[in-house]
């Protein structure tokens, strides 16, 4: 062990290990009870037939898809096109509650709101919405907890709870949506102001919950009525690097937003920072990255966490250049947030000046993400959904 540059010196918590002494990893998911199927979760082609299954009409399907998805309703009183007797039923069978609003914090003069979700067996979840000049963002959730056990990361202390459904994933958007209709962000600027960019950047690691995943995003790309209508273009799909998931993810042909969260260079760091890095070390994830761009033609962003002392020094700025230059990437630098228990830190003003400089130097693209959120605890890596938190 004595190679380890890096021991995370948590107060808070401890990184749970694994019977050989490495941090934990949890790809399947502990068996709890399913949440009620709804109307997401059916295949919009086979949506029909499934609620005949239920005793329902077929074509009811779209009348119910329409109320959902356009109207963010899924309430019995809203649906006057339906038959006042067994409204209330047929409503529950096919749009059942998936999230209990427990708690809406807001930040930046009302433009970010995080909310925080209980699912129906108790677990909870959160997600972000953030308003910006030209779009509206939601980050998301797809996992309650999450099995990847990233040190720097609040979410990973917990473990992983379980998978989140696709309805469930879907519902955090129509939720917020409804939010924005009810002018939760302040004035309407058009009408039909709704989200229209998608971070998978919650909760979760998304591709090990990989056909939920798919299975959610199919409906957000589907044209209403029978799905949300959003572009793949902006959806991002962000993960750990879990490399069969990323070329499964290449195949889908969709022109989905992908980005890796790299955070260091070299292996002998990563493999601290990324536990998942034993399994897929940085070249393989970066190869994975690059036949991302080569099947989709969509530029990939890395992500890369600014960690005072840790992996913030020039010399990783220049192996990172040398690793990127002429490979389509974009860097997307994000001042490290604090979690509870960690003593690690962001990086000196200076530092990320100079990183950038270097980058930059190699001809790589570079952003440095904005920390919005942070007094919520809803910035990235901040979600741990706990009830007791700052009002
Ligand atoms: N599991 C996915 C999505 C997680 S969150 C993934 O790892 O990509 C989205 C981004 O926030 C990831 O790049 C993650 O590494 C980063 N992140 C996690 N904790 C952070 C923290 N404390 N400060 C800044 N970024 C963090």
């Amino acid at each position: 062990m004595s190679n380890r540059q890096v021991t995370p010196r948590t107060e808070g918590w401890t990184q749970k290990k694994d019977e050989s002494g490495k941090p934990l990893l949890q790809f399947a998911e502990p068996k709890r009870g399913k949440p009620p199927q709804h109307l997401v979760d059916i295949d919009p082609a086979d949506r029909a037939e499934t609620i005949k299954g239920l005793g329902i009409p077929g074509f009811r399907a779209k009348q119910l898809a329409t109320h959902y998805f356009t109207h963010y309703t899924s309430d019995p009183a809203d649906m006057t096109d339906l038959p006042k007797e067994g409204r209330e039923e047929l409503v529950q069978k096919a749009l059942p509650t998936l999230l209990t609003e427990v708690k809406r914090l807001k930040t930046d003069d009302g433009k970010t709101i995080k909310f925080l979700w209980r699912l129906f067996d108790g677990a909870l979840v959160e997600s972000v919405l953030m308003r910006y000049s030209n779009r509206i963002t939601l980050c998301i959730s797809s996992q309650a907890g999450c099995g990847m056990n990233c040190p720097f990361c609040a979410t990973g202390q917990a473990g992983l709870t379980r998978n989140m459904s696709a309805g469930e994933i879907v519902d955090q958007i129509v939720r917020a949506n409804k939010v924005i209709a009810e002018g939760g962000l302040g004035k309407a600027r058009h009408d039909d102001e709704r989200v229209n960019n998608i971070v998978f950047m919650g909760m979760g690691e998304p591709l090990a919950n990989y056909n939920k995943l798919m299975s959610a995003i199919r409906t957000m790309v589907e044209p209403q009525p029978n799905g949300l209508g959003m572009s793949a273009r902006n959806i991002t799909v962000s993960t750990v690097g879990l490399v069969p998931g990323i070329k499964k993810l290449a195949d889908e042909d969709l022109p989905l937003t992908f980005a890796l969260s790299l955070h260091a260079p070299d292996d002998k760091l990563r493999d601290d920072l990324i536990p998942v890095n034993d399994k897929w070390k940085v070249d393989e994830a970066l190869d994975a990255a690059k036949a991302y761009y080569d099947k989709t033609g969509r530029r990939v962003s890395i992500e890369y966490a600014l960690i005072r002392d840790i992996n913030d020094q020039s010399w990783r700025s220049d192996l990172l250049g040398r690793l990127l230059k002429n490979r389509n990437a974009h860097v997307n630098l994000i001042p490290l947030n604090p979690t509870p228990g960690s003593k690690w830190t962001a990086s000196r003003r200076e530092d990320e000046a100079e990183f950038v400089r270097i980058l930059e130097g190699y001809g790589v693209p570079v952003t440095v993400r904005d920390t919005r959120g942070r007094e919520i605890d809803g910035a990235c890596g901040q979600l741990a959904a706990s009830e007791k938190e700052k009002i």
